[in-house]
């Protein structure tokens, strides 16, 4: 008997309430919650399955705990928003449930993505005989596990690591985000950093792009590098990497627009007075900018993610690009999301399985390049998300 909550009812809580619910083998028994709770109703009647709902203030641990108390499931799946993570975790310890997340702890005054908030619980995870399995999304999450099967599978050493983030689709808007627009411009518009020779360098947001041609009749497309959360965890447990680069596609179109609120202090997360009250630009931003889930039926065209790991076989250059493609338009029909929240909740579900099958356990706080990749892809292909890998003699340039 495998009862899970999950925490969120926004794009990847309706994929992760989906895809639990066609899992009735593992997920025995499934609540939804979230701080509207006709959000979680609205996804439960989309579903043959029933699912139990209930209203929560993830910010608040008192209302968790009790809210655990009365559920007591196995394992928390938490699709709410970073700022959540810590008060689910201290949830979680307080009640002995399992936890498990897609996205890091990040402040709400500061737009700062790292891990050692989270990587701080080891010990009270680890002295209660619990788990945490952080990051259990596409990027993180997938990434970090075609990470390890190449380490594991195709390279003596990983050197150097590109991860790869294309949004080949379109949703015809003049200007969205795939998922909360919130969260994502906080990331986007962050100070880039890679890691090279041992230390992060710091250059401005979205000022080195290159062209990369991606596979399977995508095409050349422009990617920007950024900072990304699982660089920081695969450079502590591949200690080879020398060098890690995070890049993701934008259009010219999105990056306009982007620019334009950026001069005009709307993407500003530093509150100030208007007709008397504290607002946040960004947090009014979102509020008129459309819904991530409204965009579902309109995206068409695919996704590509996938990590380009370089380094020797015997001595000699070797590199391994292993990725998946989404269709927007197919994760649509399946689960009445576009594939960014697809490409999230599937995982998130098939890091829960693992979890739950004991197929993956440890006690404390882990990152998913901690576990053997095999079982995590092998059942990943088998809820909607193949990969494939291709390998080359030589480090082909980007
Ligand atoms: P949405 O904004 O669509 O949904 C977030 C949900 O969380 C909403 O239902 C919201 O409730 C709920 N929520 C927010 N605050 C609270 C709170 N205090 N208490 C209870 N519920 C709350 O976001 P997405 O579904 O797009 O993203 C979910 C998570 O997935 C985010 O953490 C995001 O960073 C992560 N993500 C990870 C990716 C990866 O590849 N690893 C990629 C994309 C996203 P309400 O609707 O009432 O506001």
């Amino acid at each position: 008997m495998s009862k899970v909550l999950i925490i969120g009812a926004g794009g990847v809580g309706r994929v992760v309430a989906h895809k639990c619910a066609q899992a009735a083998d593992v997920f025995t028994e499934i609540t939804l919650a979230s701080r509207t709770r006709s959000k979680c109703d609205a996804i439960a009647a989309e579903i043959q399955r029933p699912i139990a709902t209930a209203q929560v203030d993830a910010d608040n641990v008192p209302q968790l705990v009790e809210l655990l108390r009365a559920e007591k499931p196995k394992l928390v799946l938490n699709v709410a928003l970073p700022y959540q993570d810590l008060t689910i975790m201290d949830a979680c310890l307080e009640t002995g449930v399992d936890y498990l997340d897609t996205a890091n702890y990040e402040p709400l005054e500061t737009a700062k993505f790292e891990y050692s908030w989270q990587w701080a619980y080891h010990e009270r995870f680890r002295e209660k005989g619990l788990m945490a399995l952080l990051g259990s999304g596409f990027d993180p999450g997938v990434t970090n596990v075609f990470t390890a099967l190449a380490a594991k599978q195709y390279l003596d050493e990983i050197q150097e690591l590109e991860i790869i983030d294309a949004n080949a689709g379109s949703h015809g808007q003049p200007f969205a985000t795939n998922f909360n627009p919130e969260i994502n411009i906080r990331e986007i518009t962050a100070p880039c950093r890679h890691w090279e020779d041992g230390r992060w360098v710091e250059t401005p947001a979205l000022k080195t792009r290159r062209d990369y041609h991606f596979p399977e009749g995508i095409g050349p497309l422009g990617i920007y590098r950024m900072y990304h959360e699982e660089m920081e965890s695969l450079v502590k447990h591949f200690p080879s990497i020398r060098k890690a680069q995070f890049w993701m596609t934008f259009s010219d179109n999105y990056l306009k627009h982007l620019e334009v609120l950026q001069n005009v202090g709307m993407t500003r997360i530093d509150p100030v007075e208007f007709q008397g009250q504290q607002i946040v630009p960004l947090q009014f931003l979102k509020a008129v900018l459309p819904d991530p889930s409204s965009l579902g039926p309109l995206t068409k065209g695919r996704t590509c993610i996938g990590v380009v790991a370089k380094g020797v076989v015997d001595g000699q250059p070797k590199q391994v690009y292993i990725y998946n493609i989404c269709d927007h338009e197919k994760a649509y029909t399946e689960t009445n999301s576009q594939a960014i929240s697809y490409t999230t909740g599937v995982p998130a579900v098939v890091g829960a399985m693992m979890m739950l099958t004991d197929q993956w356990r440890g006690e404390g706080v882990f990152n998913m390049e901690q576990f053997d990749p095999d079982p995590f892809l092998a059942t990943l292909a088998e809820c909607g998300l193949p990969w494939v890998a291709v390998e080359g003699e030589q480090w082909l340039r980007l």
